[in-house]
This record gives structure tokens, C-alpha cells and sequence, in this order.
């Protein structure tokens, strides 16, 4: 595949203005497929980021007072610019994230979807009249923004995880300060560009890079800052949800998981395992509901172990711009640093290494789909989320220890299931710890549904209606005699 578009160098978004930032210093952009230095990112300083801040500030006034069909004609437009440009981005994804370039295209799409739903979504802002004790009394529930939002994404879906919360800010009418990832610059960059040039006002949308922990440091305590929402791993999410908590602002923490997938006999094995391998090897396995825990019932566990190994085995793993790639590589080289430390842990503590389980070549993040089996609850990759071509296949015995197992761990974020019954598929409804189950497809994602986790993979929603209200709050106004 010939790609036209060259990398860009990217700047920063401060109060209408693309910037290198005040002291003009940058950061490499590596290509994950052969570890090349493509581009740079414009480093913000301090005084950037306070700019920012007082632009989101200062643009939300106007923004917000725009009426809502205003607001949604240019959510339409953002939507259509980024469909017109989708090629591009979609080029740009690959070159620095490294997924292929049919799972970027499908992201931007995604990302367009995702601002079509909130340009309905921002119509539908609706306060109430709660019935007085008294003649003469009105009661007045008001939403309003809730003030300049803090946003910080990650890298492995630079458009789908940004366009949430800056489409969720601006559909409420708050301006908004986003720390995008550093390692993948260019496409997110080019969400907001569609913002920008839709006609968001001028101020209302920043976009800034640097240091996450300078950042952070800076934005969460500031005092015109009201709302944070952070996508990324639980540990950095707890120490910003303690910095918000201190600084009392309202957050939305979409963390990590190690998603079960509770596959009973009662289904088809082999239909279920080549499902699972299509979804679980997506973006490399670097999602933070990637299936990561594939829990099988004893009688289909060997047919469906086989099955899955033979279909992980045959996918091609090579660069995201080769047509015939599958899987690209992994976005950055901790990646592979945590797949072999992972893999090499669970062997030694007993797990059967049934495919995979190397770094594939010496240039370039590439893994190959890994698939460990009987792995004991030791295992390192037990409690901790792969976030990689890496899978766990466990047998189970009955209902009651597959859901035990399911809620081991302190994460809550997606479960899946494969059953052809309706009453298992009702008690897993009830008996399982998450925020998202999807049982017999993967119907997780879409932009007219709430994504989140409960327990230790976060709080509160993005996507459905939730996504607007998180960016909203409420207020009571009582009157009498007028
Ligand atoms: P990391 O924990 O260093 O960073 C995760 C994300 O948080 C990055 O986007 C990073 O820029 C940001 N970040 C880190 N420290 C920050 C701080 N002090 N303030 C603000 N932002 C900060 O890990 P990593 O090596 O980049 O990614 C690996 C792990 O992160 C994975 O194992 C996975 O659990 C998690 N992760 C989750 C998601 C998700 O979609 N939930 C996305 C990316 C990474």
C-alpha cells in the first residue's frame, strides 16, 4: 500500500493558535514498525498550559451560550471534515501507532460516529419542574457546563479515545485543556483540527503535549479547572483521582481491566475461539477491554484451546500499511519488555506455552499471538493486564467457579460470554463485577452506549447519554411569588 501522506511535525493548540509551544522544544515520534523517528511533537511549557486554561475559560462563555443547534451544525461539520480526511489521519495512525490501516480507517469512522452522536446529544440538555409544597413556589433544576474540563488520552486509540471526551466537553458547552499522547501526536491532532476548523470558537478546544506528570501537576489543582478525565492504566489514574479528590474536582476515570470470557460448553467452541481471536488480537491486544482471561468449561476446553491456537497462529503479523497484515506491531517498546517478562513468569510457574511467546525479528515492536494455557493463579499475568497479543486459556468446572475466577480481581471493566442459554446468560447479568457484558458478539463501544468500568477500572461513563451528563452539572433554583 502506497501512503501519500506525509508525517507531520505537530504543534500544540493554544487559545486558536497552532504553536511549537513557548520554548519551541519537541518530542521524537517513533514508527513501532521499524523504530524510525518520523516526525516530533511541540513540547508544551507551564505558560502554555496557562494560556490554555485561560482561553478554555474565557471561549467557554460564548461557546456555551451559542444555542444547541448552532453547537450541532458544527459537531455535523467536524464529523463530515474528518470523514473527508479520513485517508490521511488513517495513514497517520499507522505510521505512529502501528495498528493496520483497515482498524484505523474503522477508528476515524468510529471517531465521526462519535460526533454525530453528541451533536444530537447536545440538543437534548434538559433541566426539570419539580411540583412546590406551596401556591406561588416554582423548583428549577438546571444542567450547565461544569466549568473547563482536564482531559487526558492515551495512545492506542489516538482518535477514539480523545474524540469522547472533547465531543462530551463542547456538547455540554465547557471549554477543554486535553493532554494528548505524546507517542501518537498526529491523529489525535487532526480530531481537534476538525473541531477547529468546523468553527468551535476560538479558545474553547486546547490541545497540549509535554511532560504527562507536569501536566497533570499543573492542570488537576488549577483553580479554573473543574472536571477531570483521565483513559489509561489504574495506577496513574488512582494517584489522579487522590490530586483531584484533594482539589475537590469532579473526575471520569476510564482504567484498566483483564476482561473475563466465560465460554460454556453449551456454545460451539470453534465458533466461539475464531470469534475471540479476531476480537482479541485487534490493535495488538492493547485494549483496556481486549479479552485477556478466556475461561473455558472443561468438556470444550481442549477442542476450543486447538481452535484458538490454530487460528492465532494463522494471522499475519507485519506493519500496519502492508495489506496483508492482521496484527501490527505493538505501539512501544515496554510493550514487548512487558509481553516477554509476562510470558517467561507464567511458564516458570507452570503454564503451558501453546503458540507464540517471542518478539518477532530485532527492528520493529512486533510479538507474536501468544496463547498460555492452564496457567496457575500465581502467574504474574494473573493480576495484571497483558495489554498485548498475550491470552490466558483456563479451564473451569461449574458456573459458580467461572464467575468466582471472573470476579478475582479488583478490575470491573468489560466481561464477555459465550452460552446458548438464556438463564446462564441472565445470571451472568446478575453474578458478574463489571461495568460492560456482552455475551455471544462484541457489542462493546458504540457511541449510543455507556462505556466504563466499575471497582478498580474507574468511574463514570462515556459514550450513551452519560456521555454528556459527565460534563454537566446540576443546580436547584426555587422562587416564590414571582
Ligand atoms: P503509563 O501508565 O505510563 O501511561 C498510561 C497513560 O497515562 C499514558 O497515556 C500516559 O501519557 C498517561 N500518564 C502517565 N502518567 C501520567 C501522569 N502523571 N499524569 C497524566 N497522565 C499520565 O503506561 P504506558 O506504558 O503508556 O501504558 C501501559 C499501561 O497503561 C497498560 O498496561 C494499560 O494498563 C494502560 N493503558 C490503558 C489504556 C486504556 O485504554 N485504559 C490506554 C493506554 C494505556
Amino acid at each position: 500500500m502506497t501512503f501519500a501522506t506525509p508525517f507531520p511535525d505537530v504543534k500544540l493548540l493554544v487559545d486558536g493558535i497552532w504553536t511549537d509551544g513557548a520554548a519551541g522544544a519537541t518530542i521524537d515520534v517513533t514508527n513501532p514498525a521499524d523504530e524510525a523517528v518520523i516526525g516530533t511533537v511541540a513540547k508544551a511549557e507551564i505558560a502554555d498550559l496557562e494560556t490554555a486554561v485561560a482561553a478554555a475559560h474565557r471561549g467557554m462563555k460564548t461557546w456555551s451560550a451559542r444555542p444547541p443547534l448552532e453547537r450541532a451544525r458544527i459537531f455535523m461539520k467536524a464529523s463530515a471534515l474528518l470523514r473527508e480526511r479520513a485517508r490521511a489521519i488513517g495513514e497517520m495512525m499507522v505510521l505512529e501507532m502501528g495498528k493496520t490501516l483497515p482498524e484505523a480507517l474503522g477508528e476515524v469512522e468510529r471517531g465521526a460516529e462519535a460526533i454525530d452522536w453528541l451533536a444530537g446529544e447536545t440538543q437534548r440538555i434538559y433541566g426539570r419542574l419539580i411540583e412546590p409544597r406551596m401556591p406561588g413556589v416554582r423548583q428549577m433544576v438546571i444542567k450547565e457546563p461544569i466549568g473547563v474540563v482536564a482531559a487526558f488520552s492515551p495512545w492506542n486509540f489516538p482518535v477514539n479515545q480523545i474524540v469522547r471526551k472533547v465531543a462530551g466537553a463542547l456538547a455540554a458547552g465547557c471549554g477543554i485543556v486535553v493532554k494528548g499522547p505524546e507517542e501518537t501526536p498526529a491523529s489525535c491532532a487532526e480530531l481537534v483540527r476538525a473541531f477547529h476548523d468546523a468553527g468551535v470558537d476560538a479558545g474553547v478546544l486546547n490541545l497540549v503535549f509535554g511532560v504527562p506528570s507536569e501536566i497533570s501537576e499543573f492542570l488537576v489543582p488549577h483553580p479554573l479547572v473543574r472536571k477531570i478525565s483521565f483513559t489509561g492504566s489504574t495506577g496513574v489514574g488512582k494517584h489522579l483521582a487522590a490530586l483531584a479528590g484533594k482539589h475537590m474536582k469532579v473526575v471520569t476515570m476510564e482504567l484498566g481491566g483483564h476482561a473475563p470470557v466465560l465460554v460454556f460448553a453449551d456454545a460451539d467452541p470453534v465458533t466461539a475461539a475464531n470469534a475471540l481471536v479476531g476480537n482479541k488480537f485487534r490493535a495488538t491486544g492493547q485494549s483496556c477491554i481486549s479479552p485477556t482471561r478466556l475461561l473455558v468449561e472443561d468438556s470444550a476446553f481442549e477442542t476450543f484451546t486447538q481452535a484458538f491456537a490454530k487460528a492465532a497462529e494463522a494471522l499475519k503479523v507485519g506493519p500496519g500499511h502492508e495489506s496483508e497484515t492482521q496484527v501490527g506491531p505493538l505501539a512501544n517498546g515496554r510493550r514487548i519488555e512487558a509481553m516477554d517478562r509476562l510470558v517467561a513468569d507464567a511458564v516458570a510457574k507452570g503454564a503451558k506455552l501453546v503458540t507464540g511467546g517471542k518478539r518477532i525479528g530485532n527492528r520493529g515492536w512486533f510479538y507474536e499471538p501468544t496463547v498460555l494455557a492452564n496457567v496457575p493463579l500465581e502467574a504474574d499475568i494473573m493480576h495484571e493486564e497483558p495489554f498485548g497479543p498475550v491470552v490466558v486459556v483456563n479451564p473451569f468446572e461449574s458456573y459458580e467457579d467461572a464467575v468466582a475466577e471472573a470476579n478475582r480481581l479488583p478490575y470491573g471493566l468489560a466481561a464477555f460470554a459465550f452460552t446458548n442459554s438464556s438463564l446462564t446468560a441472565a445470571n451472568l447479568a446478575r453474578d458478574v463485577e463489571t461495568g460492560m457484558l456482552s455475551v455471544n458478539h462484541f457489542g462493546l463501544g458504540m457511541p449510543e452506549t455507556p462505556f466504563g468500568g466499575i471497582k478498580d477500572s474507574g468511574y463514570g461513563f462515556e459514550g450513551g447519554s452519560e456521555a454528556i451528563e459527565a460534563y454537566l452539572q446540576t443546580r436547584f433554583i426555587t422562587t416564590s411569588g414571582i
